[in-house]
């Protein structure tokens, strides 16, 4: 009797670190943020030490708005144009190119001139499918909407492509994608990539709760951009809505931007531009704009942090000069980066900083704040 109790126990015990084992390799991609923080290849040495992103913020955070398409009432897109402009920021606006496969945006369209109203604000306008609508997904309990959840891979290249081409034409060429109702998959971010796409924009995938801990993971990371299973592709995670769940999106944002992330949400039109959403998006804005936070467009993050990732530097110090050579692989510059010299406890004064190339970018004598900022080419 006795050595059976044992063996129940020893039995539960297995199963339990085996559930345990799974749990963390699945959620592996959550806590690896954590564990490891960003993954550049360069933050700090002994002598200084580089921003993450431009300036003096310590963290990125993008607005998003997705679903503006050829059935969008015209002056909720107004609505919420005016409502950005005000605050003065800029965002990312992902556009489903043919609603539904029956609703075509077309040039002459009062939509389509408000892109290029948005456009010439400042904003963003990327992709949002082709169609928003898959009509294999019937009866099969979930959303029609969710676009790409059981395509395979050449069938989502060829609906990412068609769609990127009505974009194209009306004068649009999108460089970022965001699937509908985050149907995104490992299929799609290949075919993303293959495409050639600067970046993919979806929602934290399987598994976040107990009912998909038995999903298998996807290689990605959710506080920091990544690059899907190796790829020159680059993820960028999206949080929910802070005009519907502010509560939750504040708890997020507090926690990436303590850890210097990427804190990207999420809006939908046309249900954005009531009165008392605007209002509420309003709140949140000016709430972030209190914050270090570089609030910028999709594209504009993808691009800095393609360079930032990227980046080598070193340095040494020749008599009083520390020369610093930074040495960006990347095609995109990193402008008004803050460089902060720490304490090196002598008289050593001068800086001077070399681009990889060899050329020389700057020379001068460290500041007593013991900080400047730098355009690396
Ligand atoms: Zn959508």
């Amino acid at each position: 009797m006795k050595s059976r109790i044992r063996k129940i126990i020893w039995f539960t015990a297995a199963l339990l670190v085996l559930l345990f084992a799974w749990v963390g390799f699945n959620t592996y991609y959550i806590w690896r943020d954590y564990m490891t923080g960003p993954p550049v290849n360069f933050i700090e040495n002994n002598d200084i030490a580089l921003g993450l992103y431009p300036g003096d913020n310590i963290s990125a955070s993008i607005f998003t708005n997705d679903d503006l398409c050829a059935v969008t009432p015209p002056d909720t897109i107004e609505a919420l144009r005016n409502c950005l402009k005000d605050l003065g920021v800029r965002g990312t606006f992902f556009v489903i190119p043919d609603h539904l496969g029956k609703n075509l945006l077309r040039p002459g369209d009062p939509r389509v001139e408000l892109m290029k109203k948005l456009r010439a604000d400042g904003h963003e306008i990327a992709q949002h499918g082709l169609a928003h609508y898959c009509v294999r997904n019937e009866g099969r309990g979930v959303k029609m909407g969710a676009e790409m959840l059981f395509l395979s891979r050449e069938e989502q290249v060829e609906r990412l492509e068609e769609g990127r081409e009505i974009l194209t034409n009306l004068g649009f060429p999108p460089r970022g994608h965001r699937c509908p109702c985050f149907s995104g998959n490992a299929r799609t971010f290949k075919a993303l990539d293959q495409l050639g796409y600067l970046y993919g924009s979806d929602l934290d995938l399987p598994p976040t709760t107990f009912g998909t801990i038995f999903m298998p993971s996807l290689n990605r990371r959710l506080m920091y951009p990544y690059h899907p299973f190796g790829m020159k592709l680059l993820e960028i995670t999206s949080q929910t809505d802070p005009t519907v769940r502010l509560e939750k999106v504040m708890m997020v944002f507090k926690r990436y931007h303590s850890r210097s992330g990427v804190f990207a949400f999420l809006t939908h039109l046309p249900q954005i531009s009531s009165p008392e959403s605007l209002n509420r998006l309003t709140d949140f804005i000016n709430y972030l704009k209190g914050e270090d936070t570089w609030i910028c467009t999709m594209e504009e993050l993808s691009e800095w942090w393609l360079a930032r990732e990227g980046l080598e530097v070193r340095t040494e110090w020749k008599g009083d000069t520390l020369v610093v050579t930074l040495d960006n692989p990347s095609p995109y510059p990193l402008n008004n980066i803050a460089l902060t010299f720490k304490d090196s406890g002598s008289a050593r004064q001068k800086y001077q900083i070399i681009d990889g190339s060899g050329g020389k970018v700057e020379v001068g004598d460290i500041p007593s704040t013991h900080r400047i900022m730098v355009d690396i080419p």
